[in-house]
């Protein structure tokens, strides 16, 4: 159940909305430009062979990157003009329109609050011819290009994943494997209480497992394949959870800049590992 204060805030985010704002074009865009780009790459490939190897190392360090930047500029206030922007974007907008009482989305519309903007593909395009061309000088043209296949098709699944935890629930993301488990672990990181230091993955769970900011106590394979389990939560963050669900506590401690976490909360997320 929503709370008032989620409510609230839906109501006042969908009035302004520009009327001018269609979901359609602004993801018809984004992944047209972004299949453009990687069918461009493939298509200049010649006889690429042990160059594909590279998307290993590209993927696992975007699988960091993802972590970092969600963990160290969306949840972390850094008052620099852009850096700001994606910190209001996400922990002032995104985590207030969705908590882990109510994390999905009902209409075209409110792609708005799921979908980045063009901006942050166009930044990436950016990295991607800068890292891309540093391989090709370094190894190879074929070896540029698949760099940057990584990097686009890194963000095109980031954004759909991303995607499937904020619809309804349906056959499909209850069912396919690694998109439940991703649902499952955002959804419970768009808790108010742990939102701030938990399940900062959007695409696998990789980086979280691997330093110990997941709600889930198992190994890695159990992290990849957990789907909707609850089993493995860690016990001491229950308690945490529970609390942040009710309106009291989102009312009386919960800001546009998350959680007013209690030295004892503090205590309980940095002894769940939750600390970094
Ligand atoms: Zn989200
Ligand atoms: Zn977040």
């Amino acid at each position: 159940m929503m709370t008032e204060r989620q409510r609230r805030f839906r109501e006042q985010y969908r009035a302004a909305i520009s009327r001018y704002y269609s979901g359609w074009v602004h993801i018809g865009v984004m992944y047209s430009a972004g299949i453009a780009g990687v069918w461009y790459c493939a298509s200049q490939l010649q006889g690429a062979r042990w160059e594909w190897l590279l998307l290993i190392p590209v993927l696992i360090g975007g699988n960091f990157v993802e972590w970092a930047m969600h963990k160290f500029v969306m949840h972390r206030l850094i008052d620099v003009f852009a850096l700001r922007a994606i910190y209001d974007r996400h922990t002032r907008q995104h985590h207030q329109y969705f908590t882990d009482n109510d994390a999905t989305i009902d209409t075209v519309r409110e792609f708005r609050i799921v979908f980045f903007p063009w901006r942050v593909l166009i930044v990436l395009a950016v990295f991607g011819l800068l890292f891309g061309w540093i391989a090709s000088v370094l190894i190879n043209p074929n070896a540029g290009y698949i760099v940057f296949i990584g990097m686009i098709g890194h963000y095109m699944v980031y954004e759909t994943f991303h995607f499937c935890c904020h619809v309804r629930d349906n056959w499909f993301v209850r069912n396919a494997p690694l998109i439940n488990t991703i649902r499952r672990h955002h959804t419970a990181h768009h808790n108010m209480g742990i939102m701030m230091h938990v399940n900062m993955n959007l695409t696998f769970p990789i980086a979280d497992w691997f330093l110990n900011t997941s709600d889930l106590k198992r190994g890695l394979l159990g992290h990849l394949f957990n789907g909707y389990s609850d089993t493995h939560v860690k016990p001491e963050l229950k308690p945490v959870i529970a609390r942040y669900r009710t309106s009291e506590t989102q009312e009386k401690r919960v800001t546009l800049d998350g959680p007013q976490l209690s030295d004892d909360e503090l205590r309980t997320l940095a002894s769940a590992g939750s600390h970094v």
